[in-house]
């Protein structure tokens, strides 16, 4: 028997999230988007309350000070928390990235308790200027210094860089690619400037310069020359809950504006949400809306019951992204020109919803992953 319905717990840790959106952070998004930042006190003061409710690093295991959430809750709470600027989700919630479990020895207290606790930001550096999708093709190297190593390279795109303390950073070195743990003032290490985007205002993104970076032994995480199947191997539950449930949760928001547009706004003397082309767009959106939604929840559940749900994140990551860029262009037609105007947040939507297609894997990327594993497989699977 297939059943749907969720425990009372889940329902009421979903409802605590989308209250503390309403009341904590959706107030403060057209400060942040006038702005394009986040003021740190503000950003403090948000992950405080969230600590006090529980909120924060909600999918880190129980045992390391997360919330233990299973891939399903987290999925569901995601939802949530795509009606919310990324700036303030990553303030409030916490973006632990989920690769420090592998951190050992004293990495573990400097980095995994410190961003716990909410004292360390650390981001992920993989991209470069000449290596995106192409994550193994980077040039950055990490050559034998006695026990330590020297880093040299460069990388952009990096989310949080500029309130970083530390980056995880990959690099080749003789055994294949590493993962390394670089502390944001260790010598050699130089920030770049801003990148400026077309959405997500508040969110920052930086390059990064290794220039003959010298860094201890204690600072390679995880295997030497595992680096890329440590970050891959960590990176589903990331896809599912930080693309595919907030592109469900955005697209579900711009609905229920243009909902409310529909029925209020009237030509030739009735409301536009009256005429069949506006209900076609409406339809068109639930419709999409729904599929991402139970599509994201069946690939979180394949997971949370320890099977390789690689090609069906695949799908969701392709399909959910590509749903919110039709439901966000369908949002801005059903409301016309006020759509195209900054006075209202969905010429705002608009912008975000564009980089979903992109990070995480470009659709082209996912599109090519599910292909080859189909006809290596050779069948459909259920
Ligand atoms: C807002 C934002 C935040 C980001 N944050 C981070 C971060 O924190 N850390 C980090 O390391 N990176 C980050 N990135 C980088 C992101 O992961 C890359 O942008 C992404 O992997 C795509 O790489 P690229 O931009 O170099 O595009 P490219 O790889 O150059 O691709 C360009 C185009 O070619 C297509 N293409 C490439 N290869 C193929 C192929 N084999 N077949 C068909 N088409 C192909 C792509 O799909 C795309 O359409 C971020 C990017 C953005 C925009």
């Amino acid at each position: 028997m297939i059943d749907f319905s969720l425990p009372n717990e889940t329902q009421m840790l979903v409802a605590t999230v989308k209250r503390f959106v309403e009341k904590e952070l959706n107030p403060l998004e057209d400060e942040i988007e006038r702005t394009n930042a986040i003021d740190s006190g503000v950003a403090d003061g948000l992950r405080r309350k969230a600590q006090e409710l529980g909120l924060w690093a909600m999918h880190m295991p129980e045992e390391m000070g997360g919330g233990g959430l299973s891939t399903v809750e987290f999925c569901l709470v995601n939802e949530q928390i795509g009606h919310t600027k990324d700036v303030l989700a990553r303030r409030a919630f916490g973006h632990v990235p989920s690769i420090l479990v592998r951190c050992a020895g004293a990495q573990r207290e400097k980095y995994l308790h410190a961003a716990m606790r909410g004292e360390i930001h650390v981001s992920v550096a993989m991209s470069e200027p000449e290596a995106g999708s192409d994550a193994n093709g980077i040039r950055t190297t990490a050559r034998r210094d006695g026990e330590g190593w020297i880093l040299n390279g460069s990388k952009h795109f990096i989310s949080d860089a500029d309130v970083a303390g530390a980056y995880i950073v990959t690099a080749h070195c003789e055994e294949g690619i590493s993962c390394f743990l670089v502390d944001r003032d260790t010598p050699g290490l130089e920030l770049g400037r801003i990148q400026k985007m077309m959405g997500h205002r508040g969110t920052h993104h930086n390059g990064l310069f290794l220039i003959n970076c010298r860094i201890g032994p204690e600072q390679l995480l995880g295997e030497l020359g595992r680096g890329m199947s440590i970050v891959l191997g960590l990176i589903n539950v990331a896809r599912l809950a930080y693309v595919g449930a907030r592109a469900v949760g955005m697209a579900s928001k711009l609905l229920e504006m243009s909902i409310k547009f529909a029925q209020q706004r009237c030509q030739f003397g009735a409301p536009i949400g009256s005429f069949q082309m506006v209900q076609k767009m409406l339809a068109d959106m639930q419709t999409e809306i729904y599929a991402a939604k139970v599509m994201v929840l069946n690939a979180a559940w394949e997971i949370d019951q320890g099977r390789d749900a690689r090609e069906k994140v695949s799908m969701v990551k392709l399909f959910a992204s590509e749903m919110l860029g039709r439901v966000a262009d369908n949002a801005v037609q059903i409301f016309g020109g006020m759509g195209y105007c900054t006075e209202l947040p969905i010429e705002r939507y608009y912008r975000d919803a564009r980089v979903f297609r992109l990070y995480d894997g470009t659709s082209e990327i996912h599109r090519i992953m599910i292909a080859r594993s189909l006809l290596e497989r050779g069948d459909v699977p259920l």
